[in-house]
């Protein structure tokens, strides 16, 4: 069975993830943080895109220690599985995302990534083959939920979740929206891809919450799939 999989990401509030030159901002603020490191350790894996590794380096380990705690007495790892979607294995080996703190990592490729980067990645991480030119994301969600994987947390950025949202694969979303404006055509949003032409295949979405955190709002969408 596929994975449910939950979006997560901050904007401002003319919708933007970051900067035109994709620098990493702090949209929101302790409160915020904290919610999205509960999510994240109920998650069984985190997943972002190659873009967001090559511009934030991220390290995707959950930070409070009562978080940890409840995971390693629920019997599971102290993070969870950490998935890097990379069709091309350019990953620097040095990212922090593949060695702070212990965990299992799984990068993504596609047939056309280099054999050689391909070996050299399998001594850090399990590599999946899906796709031929592009990570294929049903393929890798059918390969994750062979894995024992249910619940994914998707932290960005906008092309990966463009190409999730696009293959129907996202079940929620949470949008937190800050107290300002990033401004600029080619900063990244949600959903960065080409974008939807006609009505009719738009991705639906129902309002489950909406609250005010510090000062900015938080949205909780769930994704109405396509018939
Ligand atoms: P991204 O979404 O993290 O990664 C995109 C890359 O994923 C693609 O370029 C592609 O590279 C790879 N990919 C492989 N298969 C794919 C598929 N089927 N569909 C889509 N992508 C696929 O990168 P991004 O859009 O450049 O976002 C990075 C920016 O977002 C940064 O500025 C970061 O700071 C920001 N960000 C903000 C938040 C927030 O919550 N505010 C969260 C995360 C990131 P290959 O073709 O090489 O595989």
């Amino acid at each position: 069975m596929r994975p449910h999989v939950i979006v997560n990401v901050a904007m401002s509030a003319d919708g933007k993830l970051s900067t035109r030159e994709r620098r990493q901002v702090k949209i929101s603020g302790v409160q915020d943080f904290n919610r999205v490191d509960r999510l994240k350790a109920g998650s069984d894996a985190v997943m972002v895109g190659i873009g967001t590794v090559l511009a934030d380096d991220p390290s995707l380990t959950v930070k409070a220690e009562e978080c940890r705690l409840n995971r390693l007495n629920r019997g599971v790892d102290m993070h969870p599985v950490r998935i890097i979607v990379d069709s091309n294995a350019r990953i620097p080996p040095d990212a922090k995302v593949l060695h702070k703190e212990p965990g299992k990592r799984i990068i993504v490729v596609s047939k056309k990534a280099d054999c050689a980067k391909v070996a050299e990645m399998k001594s850090l991480a399990t590599v999946i083959i899906a796709g031929e030119d592009r990570v294929d994301l049903v393929q890798m969600m059918d390969e994750l939920g062979k894995m024992g994987i249910q619940r994914v947390m998707v932290e960005g950025g906008g092309t990966l979740i463009d190409g999730l949202v696009a293959a129907d694969l996202v079940d929620e979303i949470y949008t937190f929206i800050g107290n300002m404006v990033i401004g600029g055509k080619d900063a990244p949003t949600l959903a960065d891809g080409e974008g939807f032409i006609r009505e009719a295949e738009f991705c639906k979405l129902t309002l489950l919450e909406a609250h005010k955190i510090e000062q900015g709002m938080l949205l909780h969408w769930n994704v109405d799939h396509k018939p």
